[in-house]
């Protein structure tokens, strides 16, 4: 089990910082989370937006052609998920896209993927799209060219870090063993210059608070700044998370669609921590990205169209139309994904202003 080489690890090396635990539960290649099994979907630990309902993908998907349109409808195009999960949203996508002539033919798809077994899932999804397809491990792998690069929940499984303010310093939180063997929180050591890497508003924090900090996504913002400095593109990311940079410990452990303890059984459960969309967009300005957004899930998908989709969809299927009412309240309203969930864009500076994050 994951759990007894991690404390085997622990009894040798001492602690483990959150994120390399967070690393070893999710994608141990043999047992992690991800690594072994399909977990998304009804039956399963936990569902997200495109597995609620057709509608955001398709929705997501007019933002695509819209960003084709954008970039000057290039001959070809990389259409880039960062991972896609099941396929779903993607298949979703390919589907609308059918509806604008030539995207399709310049469209090269590759979905980055760290589960085995979710690409396979994948594979199958997508099969039948008739899409060029492809994989990599990760965004360098891509040859350059234009792209458009889309990430549902995915920034969130990224690995993050806490540290907690004690003596007028920042601490790493680390995991260890407690008295009879089982896993606890400790304060680890001082962070020294990764102090650094504290969000801004956080910072000066009194003792005894939390703040934490993704050196995952911020890598990810690097490597979408090297892409587009060599050729233009737009990312769209959505994901659970505040505006501005909180503090406080919000790791999360999801099993079987139940909140459950996070250092309880690593590789059982699903670890997510929210998105810091504050650092995100200081980050892409950083690295000479312009950014918009956030803005709620909610506001979104309205201004990509939500409603006349909906409308369509009952009128096709009028037995549907109380499902998809209750499809659109999960998405969008306050109280369920509407506000926690956000979009934010990030894109090369040339481009016109992304769909959807017009001010008006
Ligand atoms: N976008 C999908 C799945 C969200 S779950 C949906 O909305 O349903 C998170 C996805 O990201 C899974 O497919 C997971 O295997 C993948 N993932 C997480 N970390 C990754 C990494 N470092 N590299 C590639 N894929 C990763």
């Amino acid at each position: 089990m994951i759990a007894d080489r991690l404390k085997a690890r622990i009894r040798e090396q001492g602690p483990l910082s959150i994120a390399n635990f967070m690393t070893e539960a999710l994608f141990d290649p043999v047992e992690g989370f991800y690594a072994t099994k399909d977990p998304i979907g009804a039956g399963s630990d936990f569902i997200t937006a495109p597995e609620i309902s057709q509608m955001f993908g398709e929705l997501v998907g007019v933002f695509v052609l819209q960003s084709w349109v954008d970039l000057g409808r290039p001959g070809q195009v990389h259409l880039i998920e960062l991972g896609p999960g099941r396929g779903t949203m993607m298949s979703d996508i390919l589907r609308t896209a059918r509806a604008l002539p030539g995207f399709l033919e310049a469209a090269q798809v590759t979905l980055i993927e760290a589960s085995a077994a979710l690409k396979s899932v994948q594979a199958q999804t997508l099969g039948p799209s008739g899409a060029q397809i492809g994989w990599a491990d990760r965004l360098e792998a891509v040859a350059p060219g234009p792209s458009i690069i889309i990430g549902n929940e995915f920034l969130d499984c990224l690995p993050v870090r806490q540290a907690i303010r004690h003596r007028g310093q920042w601490h790493e939180r680390m995991v260890t063993l407690g008295d009879e063997g089982e896993f606890v929180f400790a304060l680890g050591p001082d962070l020294g210059p990764d102090s650094a890497l504290i969000p801004e508003r956080l910072r000066d924090l009194p003792d005894g608070q939390l703040a934490e900090f993704r050196p995952g996504d911020l890598q990810v913002v690097e490597a979408l700044a090297k892409r587009f400095a060599k050729a233009p593109g737009r990312a769209l990311f959505i994901d659970y998370g505040p505006a501005l940079s909180e503090p406080g410990d919000t790791l999360q452990a999801i099993r079987a669609h139940a909140k459950v303890e996070v250092l309880d059984a690593p590789g059982t459960a699903d670890l997510t921590a929210r998105v810091d969309f504050e650092s995100l967009a200081r980050a892409a300005h950083q690295q000479g990205l312009q950014s918009h957004g956030p803005i709620g899930q909610g506001d979104f998908l309205a201004r990509l169209g939500l409603e006349a989709r909906a409308a369509t969809l009952s009128q096709s299927a009028p037995e549907k139309r109380a499902q998809i009412a209750r499809q659109v309240f999960r998405l969008t309203d306050s109280d369920q994904m509407g506000d926690l969930f956000k979009a934010i864009a990030l894109q090369s500076p040339a481009l016109p202003e992304p769909p959807a994050f017009s001010a008006d």
